[in-house]
């Protein structure tokens, strides 16, 4: 935005106005921008334009989290997840419309792949997300987890990590931002050379390659030794780990031979292990284990000092958790 200013002929600090009033302040209407020089405004509003995606749907969920369906300008729709957790706000953001990745259980990747979104696009659904809550609400993390492989739109997953985690602009610490990828090998290794310092979170979710082919096809171009050995050549922040994210399927990979595999992949790791019950689809052609099996795995792994939570999904009634986002595109 420094440079844009320069563009138009007003010096660079004039575009660290404009980034204050729309990023800190939140304002996409140039008449309300007070302080810029009319001549400046008026540059902009010929020249440029401020868009945000429409927020066509708002589905509250019974356990407190909310279902946004954004709308972009093409008509393209992504989800956005507001997941409220004790004192955190957690926005759960999409980086692309649809996935072409196929995993098997996965509701998303049924689509296809539509198109990527823009930087602007992942930023502007921070910014609609923050004008719903009610005041004195804020969001305090934001995962890369929703609609979309962000590692598969690398550049406007790395600008917008930027745009969020600058402190003039969104200013989030990188602690509180995690990017989760289905594992591009070649992605994490630029990744760790961007001295982001966000958090990563791998989609496991297998420990045999055997397995894992099956359910991820990505699996066949980085096999699962690659991608950890990706994951241990990423900078991990101080006090910090890797989320492994680990979908739990009814006599696919939830065998107590399955927690001892993962045990041992994950030695010399500094890592955390992030159990999810698999959220149903129609057709899916997949079950979620039943309970005891889900705790006896993460009893396994607690066992083993690895660091082991359940994520019990988050809007599961209004189609908002892992792996059931979908939304058509309609022009
Ligand atoms: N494409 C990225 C970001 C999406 S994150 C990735 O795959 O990591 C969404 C998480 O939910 C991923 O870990 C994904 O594997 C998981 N997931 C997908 N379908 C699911 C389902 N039906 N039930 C539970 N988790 C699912
Ligand atoms: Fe795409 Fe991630 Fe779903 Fe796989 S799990 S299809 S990579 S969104």
């Amino acid at each position: 935005m420094e440079a844009l200013a320069e563009s138009l002929g007003v010096p660079r600090y004039r575009g660290r106005q404009l980034a204050q009033w729309i990023f800190v302040k939140g304002v996409s209407d140039l008449d309300a921008m007070s302080d810029l020089p009319k001549d400046f405004r008026a540059a902009l509003a010929a020249q440029t334009s401020i868009e945000l995606p429409e927020v066509e749907r708002r589905t509250p969920s019974q356990d407190g989290s909310q279902k946004l369906v954004l709308r972009y300008g093409d008509g393209a729709r992504v989800q956005a997840v507001l997941m409220p957790d004790a004192d955190r706000l957690t926005l759960c953001v999409s980086t692309q419309v649809g996935c072409g990745f196929g995993c098997a259980f996965c509701f998303t990747g049924t689509m296809g792949l539509e198109r990527n979104l823009t930087a602007g696009e992942i930023v502007g659904q921070v910014l609609v997300a923050r004008r719903t809550l009610e005041a004195g609400t804020r969001i305090t993390h934001i995962v890369y987890m929703g609609m979309g492989e962000p590692l598969a739109n690398y550049a406007a997953t790395v600008t917008s990590l930027r745009i969020l985690t600058d402190p003039k602009a969104l200013g989030f610490s990188p602690r509180r931002i995690t990017v989760s990828t289905v594992g591009l090998v070649s992605g994490i290794e630029r990744l760790a050379r961007e001295n982001l310092k966000v958090n990563l979170a791998i989609s496991l979710h297998a420990t045999s390659n055997q397995i894992r082919n099956r359910i991820m096809p990505v699996n066949k171009g980085f096999a699962i030794e690659e991608l950890l050995e990706a994951c241990r050549g990423f900078p991990v922040a101080f006090r910090q780990r890797i989320t492994f994210e680990y979908v739990l399927l009814d006599r696919v990979n939830d065998s107590a031979e399955d927690a001892r595999r993962l045990v041992r992949l994950l030695k010399g790791i500094r890592a955390k292990v992030n159990l999810i019950p698999f959220n149903d689809w129609d057709g899916s052609g997949f079950q979620r284990p039943p309970l005891q099996r889900i705790l006896a795995f993460q009893s396994l792994l607690l066992e083993e000092g690895i660091r082991t939570t359940i994520r019990w999904s988050k809007g599961e009634d209004i189609g908002a958790a892992c792996g059931q986002l979908k939304e058509a595109v309609t022009v």
